[in-house]
């Protein structure tokens, strides 16, 4: 699938495929769809990789990151599994919004407490405007 693909799957889900606003709102309702199911399709990769016995060290290598980083990516959904209580699942929660991990949510961990791909993008954002007003 390229890139004029895509563009014209948006345009033909937008409300008026001549406005390029609207044609920009289904491209975003798209282009979350799609990243979910690239989630999806990775955590089922990396499951699959697991399973056949293949390590985390491998596994990120893979994907030209760490061990360890590999594990944080994808452990949620394999931990969940295993998981005996809630607390444990709480525990994970992002720390400032407090979204359980899972298949969809990507976590970045800290020493303290860790954040979700979304805070992540607030933050950024937040950072980015106090910069502006420099
Ligand atoms: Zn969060």
């Amino acid at each position: 699938m390229d890139q004029s693909d895509l563009l014209e799957r948006a345009r033909r889900r937008s409300s008026d495929p001549t406005d390029p606003l609207e044609i920009l709102t289904a491209a975003i309702a798209l282009s979350t769809e799609l990243s979910s199911e690239a989630d999806i399709l990775l955590d089922q990769a990396v499951r699959d990789a697991r399973e056949a016995g293949a390590s985390w060290n491998v596994i990120g290598e893979r994907f030209g990151f760490s061990k360890q980083a590999a594990r944080k990516r994808f452990t949620p959904p394999f931990a969940g599994r295993h998981l005996a209580n809630r607390r444990k699942k709480r525990d994970a929660s992002c720390s400032f919004c407090r979204t359980p991990p899972g298949p969809r949510v990507h976590m970045v961990h800290g020493e303290g407490g860790r954040i979700c791909d979304k805070c992540v993008a607030l933050a950024g954002e937040i950072v980015a405007d106090l910069a502006k007003r420099r």
